[in-house]
């Protein structure tokens, strides 16, 4: 079965900003994207994205989680 690409946040509230997922990704597929308050969320390009889900194993919030 094929990985699927794989959802940093489902809510603003599960993402700080950080960029480390933007920072570590190998494809440079994630791009900081700023909303309309400023905030800037990671978002995923899925042409360039090759689920390796780095940037969900190095994402701090969701270690926290998993805990
Ligand atoms: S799964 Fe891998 S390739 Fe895809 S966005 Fe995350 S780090 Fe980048
Ligand atoms: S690593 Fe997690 S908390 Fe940090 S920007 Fe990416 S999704 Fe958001």
């Amino acid at each position: 079965m094929e990985r699927e690409i794989p959802v940093l946040y489902k809510r603003k509230e599960e993402c700080c900003g950080c960029t480390a997922c933007y920072a570590i990704c190998p494809k440079e597929a994630i791009s900081m994207v700023e909303d309309e308050e400023g905030f800037e969320y990671p978002q995923i390009n899925e042409n360039k994205c090759v689920c390796c889900y780095q940037c969900i194993k190095v994402c701090p919030i969701k270690a926290a989680r998993e805990q």
